[in-house]
């Protein structure tokens, strides 16, 4: 098998074979760019090599073989004494990782080929210094040697001529310093520098496959999501030099603004400088536009390249090129990185060019951009104080006073102030609180933590683990590290893009795009970047197959969730109409001796159930709305059994009896379960406790009769959660058609009504085909299904292990974040295939949170399903995903 390929063999459709850099250096060598000749040693090398620690079998002759080739077109040879052929040796992995893996240049200079490249050039200290560099930049990646120690060898002379960087050193400085530094890698490298060219070379190709373990690059590709076994190429190319003089250079250059998306070039370029110069920040680059000052041939050949580039690639293009006396090289070239928001400009403006299609346009931009754009954000320029960092949990920019419980934090609201809750971590509890904040700051808990996960569905800013701060809720104050205190009340800016606490208030702009969702903006005001997420998300609604619905509780959810384009509501959670001061009435129900009060306390539930549900139906005129019936363990809702069994003992050693806590604790004592998840809930409380759902029935029935007489289109669904056998549904079914038949006979509103089943338990996957003869519909909840798939309680995991699986690659990402496809997604697949062979009529949605993630979208579509549905804010990223799976 061969390795290793010329540039003019390859393109760049071979990005896994040549790596990104050696593909696109090949597609432009094909193309007739000026780019040096050279040739790229292949990822298959790379992999064998960091398997068996050796390069395979016939790699070095063909290595051989192709510089032997290299050398007869540049007319000169390796290291050749007299008139040095100069090559580089570079990284280049199927996906850029700047900066993270290493390259080397100027590779064949020896104490003999120096002297033949300055009499050659007639510049001894272009010659001196090309060497300086070889030697710093080879002891430093191949050798290991310590950067300081080469710093210190060249330094030494600074101080003799009075200058700041090695380039400004006369070339009798750099020769001595060139000899300092081959002492430094003899005691240190144990070695001397290698004299012989090809050897420089074959260390080098080692150095750089090595170059992939390095812990950063580890780091890089866990975090960008890169496979660890893909390997890097190598390219070695001809030497250009930028460093000979004020007519070359070096510099880099964007076919657009990656940062806004705006037409025009973009770029830096510096004179009289090596490719590494311009990174290194050490010296001042000039903007692109001075070139064409310096240098107006170059100049103009360089924008017909970038031009070329462009319509080749059909996409902004960034290149790094050099400048050798006068003569234009590219060395260089990719589809750019951009923002979010030169993501969305580019793609409409390249429709617009006529380079790409609409459909092209949609697949150039992500759910995941789009969510960047929705948030918030603060002015880049103000001078508020950092006050502490944390995890960047949810994006957005939110300022408010600091609350430290939900009480607070919903009392200031009603005052008209804007909150941020501080908590050290939350729970279900806190969602009042939650809800009244603009931001969310605790100091546990990471990206996946209940505070961070409810933030971003929603669409809060929030900063979790911010482990500096801590936080006395009692004392209601919170102390930094350093002894600077938040007292409630005080102000505080949340960035959540980038995790930081600020104390004051950083000013914030509100992020136009959704201004544009919530009708606020018109799009005739708006700007071409608002006109640009509309166009593609149009474009995507046309195109997708799948329905987008919402998560949504309450008639403002609903209606948010209309705007934000919902084609319906496929959760309606309804324990949250139990919360408040309906407390009280789960308490009497569950303390409620007989059938006769509990039937009273459920009669008071079902009038204000009724409600609940009338509302959403009217906001969701003529869409469905998919109620699902009560899920939690009622003790959900009671004191919890500690605490109340302490507020007993308190009241009788203190002599004033808590009579509240002692008539509830022998119920809360009752009903107490050691795995409560596992225990009474969902289709559980609908067998054991029959009044409960056929309440809920009813007041769902009811509302749709009332709704309905008003004049709107009711179209509701009864989902009932937890099923995992289809006895289970048929019980609850029957029940629940017993109670609509005789609302329908009482108040002559004959609403069709559908009735399914939520997919979150794994035996109900596997009996689909038997559950679904029973059901109108599935909805899959992933949230519990991956809980239990995994055997994984959220709540406790996502702090103490998850950390260490994500580090040790169990998982790349989080389950509950993105849908764990191998495992919890064949679940899904055998559920969607046997549902609807025992049910060809079946409808199936998804009704987690994995609903609105992007990846996890991707698959659902290709998993068959009718619609994904998720929280309001998420609407708009669902949408567009949807399309982008069907183009
Ligand atoms: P990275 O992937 O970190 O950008 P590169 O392999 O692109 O590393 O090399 C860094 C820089 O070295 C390039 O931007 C270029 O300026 C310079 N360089 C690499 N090869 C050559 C060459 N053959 N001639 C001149 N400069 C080179
Ligand atoms: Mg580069
Ligand atoms: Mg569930």
């Amino acid at each position: 098998d061969r390795h290793v390929f010329d540039f003019a063999e390859g393109s760049m459709a071979e990005k896994d074979l040549l790596g990104g850099k050696g593909a696109n250096l090949a597609e432009m060598t094909r193309m007739g760019l000026p780019v040096p000749p050279g040739f790229t040693i292949a990822t298959t090398a790379c992999r064998e090599y960091l398997d068996n620690g050796d390069l395979p079998a016939g790699v070095a002759e063909e290595i051989t073989a192709h510089l032997g080739r290299l050398e007869r077109t540049m007319g000169r040879g390796l290291g050749d004494p007299a008139d040095p052929l100069l090559i580089s040796v570079r990284s280049g992995a199927k996906f850029s990782m700047p900066g993270m893996m290493e390259t080397i240049l100027d590779i064949g200079l020896t104490d003999e080929s120096v002297h033949g490249l300055a009499k050659h050039s007639g510049d001894e200290h272009f010659a001196w210094d090309s060497y300086r560099r070889l030697l710093q930049m080879y002891a430093r990646t191949v050798l290991d040697v310590p950067e300081e120690l080469l710093e210190a060898a060249v330094s030494t002379e600074y101080a003799e001529w009075d200058v700041a960087t090695p380039e400004e050193l006369p070339a009798g400085a750099i020769e001595r310093a060139c000899s300092a530094l081959k002492q430094v890698i003899a005691e240190q490298a144990g070695r001397p520098f290698p004299q012989d060219p090809a050897e420089q070379l074959d260390l080098a190709v080692r150095a750089v496959f090595r170059s992939w373990s390095t812990p950063r690059a580890q780091l890089y590709r866990h975090q960008e999501q890169i496979p660890d076994d893909l390997g890097t190429a190598v390219n070695v190319m001809a030497m250009v030099f930028g460093n000979r003089g004020p007519d070359s250079g070096t510099g880099v250059a964007f076919t657009r603004d990656p940062a806004s998306g705006a037409h025009g070039v973009y770029g830096d370029y510096l004179q009289d400088a090596q490719g590494e110069d311009v990174v290194a920040g050490v010296r001042n680059t000039v903007p692109l536009a001075k070139l064409a000052d310096l240098d107006p041939v170059s100049h103009a050949g360089l924008l017909t390249v970038m031009s070329t580039l462009e319509q080749h690639y059909r996409d902004l293009c960034d290149i790094e090129f050099t400048i050798e006396r006068g003569r234009l090289w590219i060395l260089q070239t990719r589809v750019g990185k951009r923002t979010a928001a030169a993501a969305f400009r580019i793609a409409v403006q390249l429709v617009d060019e006529g380079l790409i299609t609409l459909d092209e346009a949609l697949l150039r931009v992500t759910g995941a951009q789009l969510g960047q754009l929705m948030f918030p954000r603060f002015d880049g320029q103000h001078d508020v104080p950092e006050l502490a960092r944390g995890v960047a949990a949810s994006p957005g920019a939110a300022v408010g006073v600091a609350a430290f419980d939900s009480v607070a934090a919903r009392r200031y609201a009603a005052e008209g102030w804007k909150v941020v809750l501080v908590r050290r971590e939350t729970n279900p509890d806190d969602l009042p609180g939650m809800l009244a904040a603009v931001g969310i700051l605790t100091t546990r808990g990471g990206k996946t933590s209940h505070a961070a996960v409810v933030a971003r569905g929603l669409g809060k800013t929030c900063v979790c683990g911010v482990e500096s701060l801590a936080v006395d809720p009692v004392a209601r104050r919170a102390v930094t590290d350093e002894g600077a205190v938040i007292e409630e009340g005080d102000m505080l800016s949340l960035d959540g893009t980038a995790g930081v606490v600020y104390r004051g208030e950083v000013p914030v702009v509100a992020s136009p795009v959704v201004e544009y969702f919530e009708g606020r903006l018109d799009l005739s005001a708006a700007d071409d970047l608002v006109r640009a997420v509309d166009r593609l998300l149009r474009h995507a609604d046309g195109r997708r197959r799948l329905g987008v619905h919402a998560n949504a509780d309450t008639p403002a959810d609903a209606e948010r969730a209309r705007r934000f384009g919902a084609g319906g509501v496929g959760l309606c959670r309804t324990e949250h109409m139990f919360l408040g001061e309906r407390r009280k009435l789960v308490e009497r129900l569950v303390l409620a001796e007989g059938a006769s009060e509990q039937e009273a306390v459920l009669e008071e539930l079902l009038v204000l159930q009724r409600d609940d549900f009338a509302g959403i139906f009217r906001a969701m005129d003529g869409l469905p709305v998919t109620v699902r019936l009560i899920d939690p363990p009622l003790h959900e809702f009671l004191p919890d059994l500690t605490e109340l069994s302490v507020r007993v003992a308190v009241g009788q050693a203190t002599g004033s009896p808590d009579a509240d806590a002692e008539s509830l604790l022998p119920a809360v004592q009752r009903i107490h379960e050691s795995n409560p998840m596992l225990g009474l809930r969902g289709v559980r409380l609908g067998i054991l406790i029959p009044g409960l759902f056929a309440m809920q029935t009813r007041a769902i029935a009811e509302a749709a009769a009332i709704v309905t007489a008003e004049g709107w289109t009711v179209r509701p669904e009864i989902m009932v959660p937890l099923v995992a056998g289809d006895v289970e549904l048929r019980l609850v079914r029957q029940e629940i058609e017993r109670v609509l038949a005789e609302v329908a006979d009482r108040t002559g509103a004959h609403v069709p009504i559908r009735i399914g089943v939520m997919i979150e338990v794994p035996r109900a996957a596997l009996g689909a085909e038997r559950i679904a003869r029973s059901a109108d519909f599935f909805s899959f909840g992933t949230n519990d299904l991956t809980q239990l798939t995994w055997a994984f309680s959220r709540d406790d995991v996502e702090a103490s292990i998850f950390p260490r699986y994500l580090d040790a690659g169990i998982f790349a990402v989080s389950p509950f974040e993105s849908l764990d496809v191998e495992g919890v997604g064949r679940l899904v697949r055998i559920a969607v295939a046997e549902g609807r062979s025992g049910n060809p009529d079946l409808v199936i949605g998804v009704c987690g949170e994995h609903g609105g993630d992007p990846a996890s979208i991707a698959f659902f579509a290709a998993a068959g399903l009718d619609y994904v549905s998720c929280s309001p804010f998420r609407i708009p990223i669902a949408r567009l995903e949807a399309g982008r799976a069907s183009v």
